[in-house]
């Protein structure tokens, strides 16, 4: 049985058969690093792993790319408003180029915790400068650009197909937004390169045909993934936000470019979103893995809760479920280190496992088949080798697994949120915020001490 998977363009389960034998080309659309990633980002990219964990078991050897958007990418999808590196600049007081540098790095971290496998390419933006302009050169030799007073803009009413991946009402779009268009001819025209604003230095601009300025955000994936994999590749993969914007607007790039609508199949990633209670009292709408992690949850009891639930369906991220999943890794870590090496897998398990997996990712069902091997009375030695084999697909590092969980400290994941939000006032020199959030820290028992490495937390006893 082939592999199938849900392609958005036609929106239909289709069997996978790769373009080139045995080979494919995947291209994920990596973060905007202007700051630090969200747990909901990071979903995207553990789906995005497990696909590729899951091709890897079928046999194909997986070239996978992933871009760092490190400019262009504007406060609001439509072009308006302002760079989020140089927005990410004036909120720290450090330059766009050692932001980029920073949240990369910390981007980086949050991967390798996660377990994802490592791309064969990360490519950056601003290293690709010269493929963007190239490529807008191309369309404008094609005449599929215009001129505003701000950039040059993609004419999307060249294309009758424009924007089929998202089923874009494009006329509906068009009457609603005549009075707010400014130059821009159709609503959803868009930016392939944008000036530098004749009264501001910006950090961040390169000369080019058209005038200094910077490349529009959707140019840099059309490029990149054309540079590395090809005009025609097999799967792109980004977060269902891109589908309607993003990725309409790189396939509007690639098929005036090149004729093809860059992949055989488009895959998006739903939602994490979160809960309203506790959670948005203490973390707002941003929660990051380290405030989850560096107080004490194990960043793949993170990986166990995507895993939980389908891809395509949305996740209410509360704490309750991250400490199901804590437990149920933390069940599993005990049972597994108990089990002898030396087994062969069980096919029987093996093959259960292997169609769930195959039917458009079902984790859910695959973790199941997981808990029936832990519950059977297969021989330990078995159990232990058929797991390590779904561990090719889950990623949770069993065989590696030593730690005493006991021993993991104990700080409240919602007093963990309230420390990091207040880092972040901190970091955004919002003294009253940061000192509201100690106090409200104090209220709960505990204290918070501030050095140059950051903040630490300690208990109150209950005399202070
Ligand atoms: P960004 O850094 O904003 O460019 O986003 C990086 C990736 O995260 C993209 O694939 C987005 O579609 C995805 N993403 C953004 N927000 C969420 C969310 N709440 N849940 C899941 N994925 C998301
Ligand atoms: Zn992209």
């Amino acid at each position: 049985m082939p592999v199938a998977l849900y392609d958005t363009w036609s929106r239909t389960l289709r069997a996978f058969t790769p373009i080139q034998a045995d080979h494919v080309g995947l291209y994920c659309c990596g973060p905007t690093v202007y700051d630090h990633a969200h747990i909901g980002n990071l979903r995207t990219y553990v789906f995005e792993d497990v696909l590729r964990r899951v091709l890897a078991l079928n046999g194909y050897t997986v070239r996978h790319v992933v871009n760092i958007t490190d400019v262009g990418h504007l406060v609001s999808d439509a072009d308006e408003g302002e760079d989020k590196m140089e927005k990410g600049s004036r909120r720290t007081g450090e330059s766009a180029w050692a932001i980029a540098e920073r949240y990369t790095a910390a981007f980086m971290n949050d991967w390798r915790a996660l377990n994802l496998l490592e791309p064969t390419v990360w490519c950056r933006a601003t290293d690709h400068i010269a493929e963007q302009i190239d490529f807008i050169a191309e369309l404008e030799r094609k005449g599929y650009t215009y001129r505003t007073i701000d950039g040059i803009y993609f004419d999307t009413s060249k294309q009758d197909e424009y924007g089929f991946l998202a089923r874009l009402d494009v006329a509906g779009l068009q009457a609603g937004k005549r009075v707010a268009l400014g130059e821009k001819r159709h609503a959803t025209d868009f930016a392939l390169w944008k000036f530098s604003p004749p009264d501001t230095l910006r950090q961040m601009e390169w000369d080019s045909p058209w005038g200094r300025g910077f490349p529009g955000w959707h140019i840099e994936c059309s490029a990149m993934s054309a540079k590395y994999l090809g005009p025609w590749f097999d799967i792109h993969c980004g977060g269902e936000d891109h589908i309607a914007v993003h990725h309409s607007n790189e396939i509007a790039q690639t098929q005036a470019r090149h004729g093809t609508r860059l992949a055989n199949f488009w895959m998006h990633g739903h939602f994490l979103t979160l809960d309203t209670g506790k959670m948005s009292k203490s973390g707002g709408d941003f929660v990051r893995l380290r405030t989850l992690t560096g107080r004490g949850v194990d960043p793949l009891a993170y990986r166990y809760l995507c895993l939980s639930a389908h891809y395509r369906s949305s996740l209410r991220f509360n704490l309750d479920a991250l400490d199901a999943a804590q437990s149920a890794l933390d069940r599993l870590r005990r049972v597994y280190v108990q089990w002898p090496e030396g087994g062969m897998p069980d096919t029987h398990s093996v093959a259960r496992f292997k169609v769930e997996v195959d039917q458009d990712l079902n984790l859910p069902r695959a973790l199941a088949v997981l808990w029936d091997v832990v519950r059977s009375d297969l021989p330990a030695a078995t159990r232990r080798a058929t797991v390590d084999r779904f561990d090719a697909v889950l990623g949770f590092r069993l065989a590696d697994w030593k730690k005493d969980v006991s021993a993991i400290p104990a700080i409240p994941v919602d007093i963990a949120l309230l420390a990091d939000e207040r880092e972040r006032a901190r970091a955004a020199k919002d003294w009253n915020e940061a000192d509201r959030l100690r106090d409200q820290l104090r209220a709960e028992g505990w204290h918070v001490e501030d050095s140059s490495s950051g903040q630490a937390l300690r208990r109150l006893d209950k005399t202070q």
